[in-house]
């Protein structure tokens, strides 16, 4: 069986390549592709082949990515939180450390595709020491929420050192992994990772599946191993257009989720990314499937749908409005749409 190590190693980079193994016109993509890299491994292939645009629009790049003219290339305002290298400080009580720059598969729609897979991600030792040492004296900090990139993709051993030492750090409570190697490289989910990663409990790792057809049994086994150890799995979704915009793929996604013990985290409204707007949907869109969720679901299958606002302002619930009226009686419409009222109390001084 080959090692994920060597699927990585030889996944499809190139528009050759990419038109050897799938139908299609991609001749205008090698444009594309000098400035945001593909990267699409043998399981992803198949489950392309399988499944279609579904799959296949997340990772074959398309020619509106070089002629967007309505997103930014930093959306979320990273370079300017960024006090030390790869450190992003948004929030008062958490950071985000990347200490990755690469992934298992390209997204063509990632909130960081100004430089992840490229040599503008520069990750070093020194700017880890950096950071370690930014966290360490900034005591507020209870919790480092690990991305990149993607943290699966380094090796056992270099991700042991970098947990080892935030572990070192006492004021830090909590590790959080972001990862989408469950969904683009289940097998990288190997016992001898998972035996290293129980080490550093309290760890959580959120994940990321935008569509039922991803929650593959080897998938499933991925997310099932993780969790044995412990490990509080959460998913991040992303809203795309044309991809999940449908309550129906949304409910069937974050049930399936659920049943393998994935919680659906957030659902996010996708960031005004510089080579993304094709994927942007309407936060109305949004709001109007979140409204065919609630009631209709297990509430813990539902995630709050998320706007991450541009210039780094912190996310933000976006919900449907129940209520219809304010004052001494609440009017509200309930997830049937029938009206439905609630007395205030009278004293509320
Ligand atoms: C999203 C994000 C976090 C984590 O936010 P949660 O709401 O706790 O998931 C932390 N730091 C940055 C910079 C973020 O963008
Ligand atoms: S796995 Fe995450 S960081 Fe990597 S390309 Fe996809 S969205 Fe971006």
């Amino acid at each position: 069986m080959d090692t994920w190590h060597s699927i990585v190693r030889h996944s499809i980079t190139t528009i050759d390549d990419l038109k050897k193994h799938l139908d299609g016109d991609f001749n205008a993509l090698n444009d594309v592709i000098a400035r945001y890299p593909m990267r699409i491994n043998s399981y992803l292939l198949d489950l392309i082949k399988k499944h279609g645009p579904a799959i296949g629009r997340q990772f074959i790049p398309h020619p509106d990515e070089i002629h967007d003219t309505a997103c930014t290339a930093d959306p979320l305002g990273e370079e300017q939180l960024s006090p030390a290298p790869n450190l992003v400080h948004k929030y008062p009580d958490r950071v985000l450390l990347l200490v990755a720059g690469q992934c298992a598969a390209y997204c063509r729609f990632c909130t960081r595709k100004r430089i992840v897979g490229t040599p503008k991600m520069k990750i070093t030792s020194e700017g880890l020491t950096t950071a370690l040492d930014y966290i360490r004296s900034h005591t507020e900090i209870k919790e480092v929420l690990i991305s990149g990139g993607d943290p699966l993709l380094l090796s056992d051993d270099h991700l042991a050192a970098i947990l080892e030492k935030l572990r070192c750090i006492d004021s830090v409570e909590i590790i959080r992994i972001g990862s989408r190697v469950p969904c683009t490289l289940p097998m990288r989910v190997t016992p001898e990772l998972v035996a290293m990663l129980r080490h550093f409990h309290p760890l959580y790792i959120n994940t990321h599946f935008n569509h039922p057809a991803e929650l593959t049994p080897e998938a499933e086994k991925a997310c099932t191993m993780l969790a044995d150890a412990g490990i509080p799995m959460g998913c991040q979704t992303v809203l795309l257009r044309g991809i999940n915009d449908d309550a129906t793929i949304l409910r069937n996604l974050f049930r399936k989720l659920l049943k393998i013990r994935v919680r659906p985290y957030y659902l996010f409204q996708a960031d005004l990314s510089l080579g993304t707007d094709h994927f942007r949907t309407t936060t109305d869109q949004g709001i109007a499937i979140m409204r065919q969720l609630y009631g209709h679901l297990s509430g813990m299958a539902i995630p709050t749908y998320a706007l991450d606002l541009p210039r780094g302002k912190g996310k933000v619930p976006l919900t449907p409005d129940y209520i219809v009226k304010k004052g001494d009686i609440l009017h509200f419409t309930n997830f049937l749409g029938e009206p439905c009222c609630y007395p205030e109390p009278k004293n509320f001084a």
